[in-house]
């Protein structure tokens, strides 16, 4: 904390946005780079019969299938701290391009899903996000009280991101003190131009991830590493010292 020459304390005003890399961690498929989802014949195979308009049992079957992985995995130590983060934190926002519902299982109550959740569906016709908690689901595809056949509330290649997430990241990220960065390589627009939204307004960005990323020159600090393994650390630090 001397290193970012802030002086932790409840005032700060506090972002995370998290990314793949934490969901990694808990074992939830990934979609790129090495061990990813696409290395399963069975992920191919159900993916390739997942097609717009989305609301059709294809879609589902896939999805219902994506479900119950993430149902056996379980939140990791940076989903957990992330969660305690929010009930330390008089003002705090979680923006998260997951769609998992890790962060909910950890805990953290107010969580804004740039890319939607796989326990969401929404009704084409009348536009409506519906809780589909359970799987397997009764019915495939899920139906809307209209009856229309909903489609998953989640983002699908060239769609754009959550409006209501965006605009609470950007207003966030817009007064800022303290800005985490985790488990995301940052480059996917329009979620990597919130650091460099809260770096304008002079805020500490820290940088959480195995790898370097093109947001690394830019932060304050950036920590290589597992998620699960440093942010406990850090925030036990960050008490530690708390004013
Ligand atoms: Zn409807």
């Amino acid at each position: 904390m001397e290193r970012l020459g802030l002086k932790p304390s409840r005032k700060l005003v506090t972002v995370v946005l998290t990314g793949a890399g934490v969901s990694a961690e808990s074992g939830v498929p990934i979609f790129r780079g090495p061990g990813s989802l696409w290395e399963l014949p069975e992920a191919r195979k159900l993916a390739a019969r997942a097609r717009p308009p989305w609301n059709n049992r294809g879609t589902w079957e896939f999805y219902e299938w994506r479900r119950q992985l993430v149902s056996r995995c379980k939140p990791n130590p940076a989903h957990l701290v992330i969660a305690e983060m929010e009930r330390y934190f008089e003002d705090f926002t979680l923006i998260t391009q997951n769609v998992d519902g890790l962060h909910q299982r950890a805990g953290s109550r107010r969580v804004f899903e740039l890319h939607g959740s796989m326990w969401k569906g929404r009704c084409p016709k009348c536009e409506e996000i519906v809780d589909l908690p359970e799987t397997p689901l009764p019915e495939l595809p899920p139906k809307h009280s209209c009856g229309t056949p909903m489609r998953p509330h989640v983002v699908q290649f060239g769609e754009p991101v959550d409006r209501l997430a965006l605009t609470e990241g950007i207003k966030a990220s817009s007064k800022a003190d303290l800005f985490f960065v985790v488990g995301t390589s940052a480059v996917v627009h329009p979620a990597a131009g919130l650091p460099f939204l809260a770096l304008e307004r002079g805020a500490k960005v820290i940088e959480i991830n195995p790898t370097e990323t093109p947001l690394t020159p830019y932060v304050t600090l950036s920590l290589r590493g597992k998620a699960g393994e440093i942010l406990p650390r850090l925030w036990r630090e960050f008490l530690s010292k708390e004013a």
